[in-house]
């Protein structure tokens, strides 16, 4: 049974208790992703202990909030407060992340025949990555429950902003990273004062290390929706999607998929402002869709059939370090995603990367991530194959800059 990701996201109107009355947070409660059980947000939590799922946020409204609030609000990620769940502004852990551009494609664009192809720059965020939206709320709630100390498994970008988040807030951190990551992820790491072990393997493996490190549980792992809060920080990107682009939604979203966070979080934000009437009930929503590389593509393969589910999945390394995550914790969510918005999921080849790469480099002046890349090699595909319309808004995600993974790619401009 599959509970529709309104229903979480449903923004119920409550009577104001006290605690509303001094929080600039509407949060009222935790629910697990699967069964649906409550659980109390003003202790810590990891997953649901019900069902070892995700925790999702929720939140209660006590008096009609419209739009109007955004006016004058700073120009980060908390400028929507009120759905975010750090109940004291002194928390939040900040270093100016969100509110990115979201830029027109339009020399790439047209030469491909899209009529309106746009680009939300996520490199331009803290740490050079998506990931610093993440970590700023992740981090900021670990200060308001007491937290000692944070430890993560991750592919290159999560530690990065963990190390620079915790480092702002005076939290011990610990990053357990792949060997092979490039050495700018992991020298920034150390720049941050974080303590970093290198190990052989994927993202799994980090994580079944961070597990064997943190067995009496004294660190949080934040892991990819280990704890309720990484996805409420990348749900920002959804309020955002629709407040900068005056409220009318692109026909397709182009997500470059790991973990899942910032596809699950996008849909969730969606929800909620429909439950908080900023989007028409009746509203077209985005199809959304899930990019991965094809050397580690367990969502692809689930999604077209080709597995049960990705519990058992085997992938191999790629540039596109973000979207090496073989077992995703958030697949079912992510799958759930992809049905509601009648979205789809692909995979693009480590070659195809750095031809988008170079693309968006020369007609653009943007120097993306592969992982942005392999998201507009996967419009460019979609269009060619009649799924997206020449005539649609398509909206790229690029999650990160293309400076760190300079090591990734060296000299392939060339060719
Ligand atoms: C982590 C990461 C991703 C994948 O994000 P998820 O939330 O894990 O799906 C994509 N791109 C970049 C650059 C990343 O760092
Ligand atoms: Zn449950």
């Amino acid at each position: 049974m599959v509970i529709p990701f309104a229903h979480f996201a449903g923004v119920k109107a409550e009577t104001m208790s006290t605690s509303l009355l001094t929080s600039v947070s509407n949060i009222s409660h935790l629910v697990c992703s699967k069964c649906q059980q409550e659980y109390s947000h003003e202790s810590l939590q990891r997953v649901s202990a019900c069902c070892g799922m995700p925790l999702l946020a929720r939140y209660a409204v006590s008096a009609p909030f419209s739009q109007k609030v955004l006016q004058n609000k700073e120009g980060t990620m908390w400028r929507y407060q009120e759905m975010l769940p750090v109940i004291k502004p002194e928390n939040k852990v900040s270093l100016g992340e969100g509110f990115t551009p979201i830029l027109s494609l339009k020399n790439l664009g047209s030469s491909y025949g899209f009529e309106n192809l746009l680009l939300k720059d996520e490199g331009q965020n803290p740490t050079g990555s998506f990931k610093a939206r993440g970590l700023s709320m992740a981090i900021s709630k670990a200060l308001e429950l007491g937290v000692e100390g944070c430890i993560i498994p991750t592919a290159g970008n999560a530690g990065v902003a963990m190390a620079a988040y915790c480092a702002k807030a005076n939290l011990p951190a610990i990053v357990v990273m792949p060997r092979h990551t490039p050495k700018a992820f992991k020298e920034e790491c150390y720049w941050y004062g974080a303590e970093v072990h290198l190990l052989d393997g994927l993202i799994h493996d980090c994580a079944a290390e961070v597990r064997k490190m943190n067995h009496h549980g004294q660190l949080l792992d934040v892991s990819t929706l280990k704890e309720p809060y990484r996805l409420e920080g990348k749900k920002t990107m959804g309020y955002e999607l629709a407040e900068q682009l005056q409220w009318n939604l692109p026909d397709v979203i182009l997500y470059p998929a790991g973990g899942g966070t910032g596809l699950i979080g996008i849909w969730k934000a969606f929800q909620e402002m429909i439950a908080l009437g900023w989007l028409d009930k009746d509203v077209r929503l985005p199809r959304m869709v899930a990019v991965q590389a094809q050397n580690c593509r367990p969502l692809v393969d689930t999604f077209l059939g080709l597995q049960q589910n990705s519990q058992q999945y085997n992938g191999k390394p790629t540039i596109a370090n973000g979207l090496a995550v073989p077992r995703p914790l958030g697949e079912p969510l992510m799958l759930q995603v992809l049905a509601e918005s009648k979205g789809t999921a692909i995979a693009i080849s480590e070659e195809e990367m750095v031809e988008g790469i170079r693309e968006i480099g020369k007609k653009e002046g943007l120097f993306v991530a592969p992982e942005g890349a392999a998201v507009w090699m996967a419009a460019r595909q979609l269009l060619s194959q009649g799924w997206i319309q020449a005539q649609e808004k398509v909206l790229l995600l690029n999650t990160g800059a293309g400076q760190k993974y300079v090591q990734n790619i060296e000299g392939q401009y060339l060719n």
